[in-house]
């Protein structure tokens, strides 16, 4: 049987696929956890679901661990996730307490004794409190736009950080004043998924017949979770400007995530502020309908993902694999992603992303020079396998702190 590794040589080349059996025989046999607070919906889920695969088959022993939590919960993580990337919330010490009972059930509930824990964001953060000894090292890895954050929210937070042995940011923008080493890992997709493998045409256009999407304009696209950082209004917008001189039509894609209950609120004024308009359509699909997002990406002509704050934007990454120009909000992640004219267009406002839609749509020649250009971009730096890499250098290092070379 072909292993995975095997089936990603062809795409990242032999040189990749030997330096991670290399890596992970000096880091030798270990355990591994990761934790997030859930298994579908949003990215942290699309990225733990495209690393897993890969550890078994360098020989680590790795694990996937949602921890679990009420509505009460999960509304305060969503502030907190909120007051990080800046925006003003209001939490009280009540929800704070709140938020500290449910790390200590789950730290009670979870049964691992590992070498390495990753956790990943604010949600399991507290579970240090009570599990420091059931792991050597712990890493917490923040997947949110931290650069600005609110100062009460991050110092209640920081209280559980610093307990850790080092840190993960996205960008070097997002970095804290912390007492460990702090790494920059870029996120990652897998070009072997349902989300992204090849997809034929029959298959695209049956997976459109399905849906009801006719193709019969140009699509512009945006696949996002429900959420206002997202300004799926503000797509709206553009496209109207757009759509009054061009003929085009739009598609709202999204689905829920359990950890995120703000979605069915955005998903209303969406519908609002798209009711009556025949060219536009807003589909809530399943998280787990990765093969149609595939085929949606794939149908699209012209990508957007107009976010006003971002961790990374793996929808954006997806997108420029599949050969497609992408026109992305100029926030956080986007901008290591989109190089502006290059790999793709980057905008600050609903004017600008008419402006850029407009521009791709009638000089098509130029979206797929920037979608070619995209993809390779893609392959030298946000494949599975980087990150992977990244992770196994990182647990080198925590192993050896005063190494300041490793040779792989
Ligand atoms: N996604 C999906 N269906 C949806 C909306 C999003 O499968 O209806 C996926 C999307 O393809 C991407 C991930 O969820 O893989 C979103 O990751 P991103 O980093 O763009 O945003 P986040 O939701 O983590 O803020």
């Amino acid at each position: 049987m072909t292993t995975r590794l095997e089936k990603l040589e062809p795409i990242v080349g032999p040189i990749v696929i030997d330096q991670l059996r290399r890596m992970a025989e000096q880091l030798g046999s270990q355990r591994l956890v990761h934790v997030n607070s859930t298994r579908s919906g949003g990215g942290v889920a699309e990225l733990l679901s495209s690393i897993m695969p890969l550890w078994s088959e360098l020989g680590i022993d790795a694990r996937w661990e949602v921890i679990e939590g009420d509505q009460n919960f999960f509304e305060v993580t969503k502030a907190m996730h909120n007051a990080l990337q800046g925006f003003k919330v209001t939490i009280t010490n009540g929800m704070l307490q709140h938020y500290l009972e449910i790390n200590r059930r789950n730290a009670d509930r979870l049964e691992f004794d590992s070498d390495f824990v990753v956790i990943n964001d604010p949600q399991p953060a507290y579970l240090i409190q009570d599990m420091r000894s059931r792991a050597r090292r712990w890493i917490w890895r923040c997947h949110i736009d931290a650069s600005r954050p609110d100062r009460k929210v991050w110092r209640f937070l920081r209280e559980a950080v610093r307990q850790y042995d080092a840190s993960i940011f996205s960008m070097p923008s997002f970095a804290q004043n912390l007492p460990h080493p702090q790494y920059l890992v870029y996120p990652s997709i897998d070009p072997l998924s349902e989300k992204n493998r090849e997809l034929s045409q029959e298959e695209i256009s049956a997976v459109m017949e399905r849906l009801g999407v006719e193709r019969d304009k140009p699509i512009i696209l945006q696949v996002s979770r429900f959420d206002s950082f997202k300004d799926p209004v503000g797509v709206i917008q553009a496209f109207k400007m757009v759509r009054a001189h061009t003929p085009c039509k739009l598609l709202l894609v999204g689905g829920e995530a359990n950890d995120d209950p703000e979605g069915p609120r955005i998903f209303a004024e969406v519908q609002e502020a798209a009711r009556g308009d025949p060219d536009i359509k807003v589909l809530l699909l399943h998280p787990e309908s990765h093969y149609e997002v595939n085929a949606l990406q794939r149908a699209a002509d012209i990508i957007v993902q107009k976010s006003v704050r971002e961790g990374f934007g793996l929808t954006v990454t997806e997108a420029m694999w599949k050969g497609k120009p992408v026109i992305g909000g100029a926030a956080g992640g986007i901008v290591l992603q989109l190089r502006d004219f290059n790999t793709g267009f980057l905008v600050h406002s609903p004017e600008g992303c008419a402006l850029r839609i407009r521009y791709l749509l009638h000089h098509p020649e130029v979206g797929t020079r920037m979608g070619r250009l995209a993809k390779e971009f893609v392959r030298n730096h946000f494949l599975v396998t980087r990150n992977v890499r990244d992770y196994l250098a990182l647990m080198i290092l925590c192993d050896n702190p005063g190494h300041r070379t490793m040779a792989i």
